[in-house]
């Protein structure tokens, strides 16, 4: 899929004032740092379309964009933020799961999780949680330049052996850099396929 337009819609804490739900959606969410803001400028040709993760507020709220004037991709808050204070982390617990859970046109949330971390039980606690639920979700192993070859698939495979712990079979995985572009017609095509599907249904 090439991404001919991405704007900027709008930023907010309330799930009743996100855009009408009359569009597919797709969500990209992970811990702070994980890459997230670069991978969606990579996705979307704009570097600076998702803010760094310095920007003030704009981490702390569900940011939506239109691509292509046919489909939304959303900017969540990351989770587990160890620094936050306990009543805060609780509130932005409660206005993602309640996104994940209510949001009618979300097709799919992309966790993302840097690939040199091992598997850390927020992450795999966040994972069940959504397998509990029932929601549809890719995982995307960030930052793949910054391992070689051999341990980077060495520290995939480790994942998966823990997630193996935990369900029967995998979810879709995609590995990526936004500094060497991987994993971006991956990850285009994978949204532009599910859109096909639904569209046609
Ligand atoms: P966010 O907090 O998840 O939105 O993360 P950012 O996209 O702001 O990235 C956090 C840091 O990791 C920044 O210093 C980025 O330059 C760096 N970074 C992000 N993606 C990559 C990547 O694919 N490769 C490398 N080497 N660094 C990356």
């Amino acid at each position: 899929m090439q991404i001919k337009t991405a704007e900027f819609l709008m930023s907010n804490t309330d799930l009743k004032k996100c855009p009408e739900a009359n569009l597919n959606e797709y969500a990209f969410i992970g811990r702070s740092n994980v890459g997230k803001s670069s991978l969606i400028n990579m996705l979307t040709n704009n570097s600076g379309l998702a803010k760094t993760s310095s920007t003030p507020g704009k981490t702390q709220h569900l940011n939506h964009f239109l691509i292509n004037k046919s489909w939304y991709l959303v900017d969540l808050p990351g989770y587990g933020y160890a620094k936050m204070p306990k009543t805060l982390r609780a509130k932005f617990k409660s206005m993602i799961e309640s996104y994940i859970l209510k949001r009618t046109n979300l097709v799919a949330l992309f966790v993302l999780i840097d690939c040199r971390h091992p598997a850390q039980k927020i992450d795999i606690e966040f994972l069940n949680w959504l397998g509990n639920n029932a929601v549809p979700f890719s995982l995307v192993f960030t930052k793949s330049d910054k391992l070689g070859v051999n341990s980077l698939s060495k520290s995939i495979d480790e994942y998966k052996l823990e997630l193996l712990k935990y369900w029967e079979t995998l979810p879709q995985i995609f590995v990526s850099s936004s500094v060497k572009v991987i994993g971006k017609e991956e990850i285009l095509d994978y949204i532009s396929e599910l859109n096909k599907i639904i569209d046609a249904g």
